[in-house]
């Protein structure tokens, strides 16, 4: 065995950063009072009626009625690879809006799920029309649609208006992953008519990563419980005709996770109770703040930081009319090395900014304001400190 040192590497004592990247960012100070409360049994009637609240206040993050909004233990993938293999049977055709990384990355899940994938590819950092979509769901009809809200790998916004109830005329159910504009953007889920949607919390929802809030609704709840494995042993697609094939995970299984959250309370897995505590006060945080409040903040955060990386003679990714109020691109400029400022953003002012994914990389930063971030102080000590490691450069 190699040596190890005499206090096995320290406590753990973070250096104080300002994470002004794509995520995560820096955590509400209530959130992490919050995930230092002492654990609880997870049938202690105190535990349930805080998975109670917290689904009653995840209802309002998600705008939403839908009785079934929870959370998936895992980080916002893991809300994804839920929604996912909850919905898509094997064979079954699904349609996926790509723009960005995110989007490939529901295509990748999509694949590993057997599905007859088909889709709709825009550019990166553009959007796709309601006409587009709706020319997809026609020419395919698909048994799901699959699309990104907010793609922090293009910092671009997919407008959403409308596109549920394209689904639904299709006989589509659908699918958003909002992670990265959960607490940062209107996420009108209600609105929008879609089915599933899903986030994360270490993005706008001031949190740690490791939580992956959830709406499901009641349509999309009744196709995923219609492939419950009935019997231990015994999957529904070894049954008689009418039955609709298990759910491909255990994990992941929706079906058995809502029963776990339902009055049922059936044993799933162990609902991770300090994250649940987390989910919980960044709910609160942001209730009590107000959702125009909030995301106005956000906005106001947004708009300080294009303009300031104008101001600097900088130019600013993508199209103003699709940005993402919480993380702006910026084109790094001609002979600057994009990681060696990341690094001395890093090293000399204690500030994360983020790099770029796919045809991006190499040509843009990624700057966010999420969150607890999402300040002005926040975003003028980033654009000073960027001055000041581009003059240097
Ligand atoms: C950050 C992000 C994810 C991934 O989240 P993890 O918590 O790292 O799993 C998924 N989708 C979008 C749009 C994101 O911005």
């Amino acid at each position: 065995m190699s040596a190890l040192p005499a206090d096995f590497f320290g406590e753990i004592d973070p250096p104080q950063r300002l994470l002004m990247g794509p995520g995560p960012a820096n955590v509400h100070p209530r959130v992490l009072r919050a995930m230092s409360a002492d654990v609880l049994g997870q049938f202690d009637p105190e535990m349930t009626a805080y998975m109670n609240q917290t689904m009653a206040l995840y209802r309002r993050v998600f705008m939403t009625e839908n009785r079934w909004t929870f959370l998936i233990d895992g980080t916002a993938r893991a809300g994804i690879e839920a929604a996912l293999a909850s919905l898509i049977e094997p064979g079954a055709r699904v349609l996926i809006l790509r723009a960005g990384r995110f989007g490939m990355l529901l295509s990748e899940i999509a694949e590993r799920l057997d599905a007859d994938i088909r889709v709709i590819d825009v550019e990166w950092g553009q959007i796709a029309t309601l006409g587009q979509i709706e020319a997809g769901l026609a020419a395919h009809r698909p048994a799901v649609f699959a699309a990104i809200h907010g793609d922090t790998s293009t910092t671009t916004a997919q407008p959403l208006d409308g596109v549920g109830a394209l689904c639904a005329r299709y006989g589509a159910l659908s699918y958003i992953d909002a992670t990265a504009t959960l607490g940062g953007m209107p996420v009108r889920t209600d609105e929008w008519g879609v089915d599933v949607v899903s986030g994360g919390l270490q993005k706008c929802m001031g949190g740690p990563p490791g939580c992956a809030p959830i709406t499901i609704s009641d349509r999309a709840a009744a196709f995923i419980f219609s492939r419950r494995k009935v019997e231990s042993g015994i999957r529904r697609d070894d049954l008689a005709d009418g039955a609709r094939p298990a759910i491909r995970s255990n994990y992941f299984d929706l079906s058995m996770i809502m029963e776990y959250w339902s009055e049922k309370r059936l044993n799933h897995h162990t609902e991770a109770t300090s994250m649940l505590y987390a989910a919980r006060e960044c709910a609160r945080v942001m209730l009590q703040e107000g959702l125009d409040a909030r995301f106005a903040r956000h906005e106001a955060a947004g708009r300080a930081m294009v303009e300031g990386l104008r101001a600097m003679g900088l130019t600013v990714y993508g199209q103003d009319a699709y940005r993402m109020t919480n993380v702006t691109g910026v084109h790094i400029p001609d002979g600057v090395d994009g990681e060696r400022v990341r690094r001395r953003m890093r090293e000399e002012h204690q500030i994360e900014i983020g790099s770029a994914f796919g045809p991006l990389a190499g040509k843009i930063w990624r700057i966010g304001a999420m969150g607890y971030n999402a300040e002005p102080d926040k975003v003028r000590r980033t654009l000073a400190a960027l001055r000041d490691v581009l003059d240097g450069a």
